[in-house]
């Protein structure tokens, strides 16, 4: 290494590269990368001051992107202070460059933002902003460190989108859509179990996509179809994001199907003014509609007692269409918080299971609940579980339609990816932990059947690829192109020497990467924070027609007396984000300027 290395100038050398967008598939080759950002080659003057890092017979991959975990906001929060017994036995000692953090499930935001970065992951994107909670969410994601962040706003039943999509206004849906997200900082439309939330106000449901609910007799196919409509018209970087209806009910699979299929035809459009990183392969997103955690939507049987996994037949329909992507919510077994803006199902967990639980009504926007839990091995329905969040990966055929998460902490902790990483590459690692669990989880789960093993391109896909894509982030994210941002992950692992028969070394190495790399900076080293820097904060600035946006605030206006809220504390100030990067959206033509962000 130069004794006078310019920060943020770096060469991976002789590396066996993985970056998918570019079709690098393993070969040997140098990354160059120059102020942060990915570029094709240093001067001679350039590489003398340049960080040098010898990769011979280790794999690259670009930095771990996270497209759907719960790490900010005012239930994570819940789910932290109501669980101190979490607090325990996970800790992060303070060292001269970090602060301490503390939590398993739960971590604080500094352990969090750690944890994440000494795993080999640069970004990652909080699932769940209730547009209340958008102050308390922009706090704890500014306190986090390292990590490139940004949030979804959770529009599902929201009374204002509500009542416009019943009176079949798509128009000032949108208008008043973008409005929020600008206000608000938000990246993201996030549906939570459409029309459903509303009526758990009234300790009620919505179990049909034709139910119109109560008061605003909507149902959730018109909000569904409405949301990805708005989604479209305003031509945001990632597609409508959808937690389906019965969400944890046995025989759910059906309906989120049919849930899938509603915003076909639709079209997928890109309305914002980037500049996009060079990428080999089509970097721009093709769905229209990304499912979340479909673990959890993918169950069959028609109660407990037949309870199986549905993930065959979801899994049927996803292999015929090209709109639609999914994360998998996989569950790898131990303690979890669930924790989701479904309130009823929250409910539902916890007349099953008699834990610990809190639930939140946010007035006028949605709600929440909080339950602890711990999925276990001898459980005949945990492990049919443990055996769908890996069927949704395994059985779905093009890894471009999928992600692997285990929408942390619902089912699993995100510290936990490496071990679902190595079920997904061994059928002995599955098989040898099917010889541990309840019989259910092959009898039950066409599992023991799947030889596929996924190899390390799949994974880099999986976890870097496709969720960058799938939210419009590849113009900078989830690949090596030039222009990418010099996110890097640099593990121990040979790829012509790999044997994933040896599952417990392959864990061990996925864990605790050789190097991470942000923006060309060494942050972690063998999984101690070498550098903690601050991570920027992404959201989307959609714009409208002018008048119609002042005839949606003049409702808006109207119907803010139901708020206990003033209407001028209802937006997030800038102050409130640390190095935002704000992504316009539809701005007229005139005014578009090109800028390098
Ligand atoms: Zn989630």
């Amino acid at each position: 290494m130069a004794a006078t290395a310019t920060a943020g100038t770096m060469i991976i050398k002789n590396g066996h590269v993985f970056d998918p967008l570019n079709g690098i598939n393993g070969d040997v080759k140098d990354i160059f990368i120059r102020d942060g950002k990915v570029v094709s080659s240093l001067t001679a003057a350039q590489q003398r001051d340049a960080i040098v890092i010898d990769a011979s017979g280790k794999t690259v991959m670009p930095g771990g992107v996270d497209s759907h975990s719960h790490v900010a906001g005012a239930k994570v929060n819940a789910g932290r202070s109501m669980r101190p017994e979490d607090h325990y036995k996970s800790v992060r000692a303070k060292t001269a460059i970090t602060h301490s953090g503390s939590g398993y499930t739960v971590p604080s935001v500094y352990k969090q933002g750690y944890d994440y970065a000494a795993m080999g992951y640069t970004t990652v994107f909080e699932a769940a902003m209730p547009p209340l909670e958008a102050r308390h969410t922009h706090e704890e994601m500014r306190s986090t460190p390292i990590l490139d962040m940004g949030a979804y706003m959770v529009m599902g039943n929201n009374w204002f989108v509500m009542r416009y999509l019943k009176e079949g206004d798509i128009e000032k849906a949108a208008a008043y859509v973008a409005w929020m997200m600008r206000t608000h900082k938000a990246y993201g439309i996030k549906c939570v179990n459409p029309a459903g939330v509303e009526n758990w106000g009234w300790a009620k449901n919505i179990h049909g996509l034709d139910e119109p609910n109560i008061h605003f007799e909507v149902t959730p196919r018109e909000i569904i179809r409405g949301l990805a409509e708005v989604n479209e018209m305003l031509g945001l970087p990632m597609s409508l994001h959808l937690h389906a209806n019965n969400l944890g009910h046995p025989g759910n699979w059906q309906i989120a199907r049919d849930s899938l299929m509603i915003p076909a035809g639709i079209g997928a459009k890109n309305k914002s003014d980037l500049l996009w990183a060079e990428t080999k392969e089509n970097a721009r997103r093709r769905q229209t509609v990304y499912l979340a955690h479909a673990q959890f939507s993918a169950y069959g049987g028609s109660s407990w007692r037949d309870f199986t996994s549905g993930a065959a037949d979801l899994a049927k329909y996803i292999n015929q269409v090209d709109d639609v992507v999914i994360d998998s919510g996989s569950v790898p077994f131990g303690p979890a918080t669930t924790m989701t803006g479904d309130g009823p199902a929250q409910h539902d967990l916890y007349m099953l299971t008699g834990q610990k639980w809190s639930n939140t009504d946010v007035e006028l926007e949605c709600g929440s609940g909080v339950l602890s839990l711990v999925y276990m091995k001898s459980s005949p329905v945990h492990a049919v579980q443990w055996a769908i969040g890996l069927e949704v990966l395994l059985l779905i055929d093009d890894p471009w339609k999928t992600i692997m998460t285990t929408d942390h902490p619902n089912g699993g902790i995100f510290t936990q990816y490496p071990q679902v990483l190595t079920w997904l590459m061994s059928r002995k690692a599955r098989d040898d932990t099917a010889k541990e669990c309840h019989k259910w989880a092959y009898d039950k789960s066409t599992l023991g059947g799947v030889d596929r093993q996924l190899s390390l391109y799949e994974i880099a896909i999986i976890t870097r690829a496709n969720p960058a894509r799938t939210i419009g982030m590849a113009y900078r994210k989830g690949h090596l192109g030039i222009g990418a941002d010099g996110d890097v992950t640099i593990y121990d692992i040979d790829p012509s020497s790999l044997d994933t028969n040896d599952t417990k070394a392959l864990t061990a190495k996925l864990s605790r990467p050789d190097y991470t790399i942000k923006d060309g900076q060494i942050i972690a080293r063998n999984g101690e924070i070498v550098s903690v820097t601050e991570g920027r904060r992404f959201y989307c600035r959609p714009f409208v027609d002018e008048d119609l946006e002042k005839d949606m605030l003049a409702d808006v206006k109207d119907w803010f007396k139901y708020y206990t809220v003033g209407f001028a504390n209802y937006p997030v100030p800038d102050k409130y984000l640390k190095n935002p990067v704000a992504i316009s959206v539809n701005r007229p033509l005139e005014a578009e300027a090109l800028v390098r962000r």
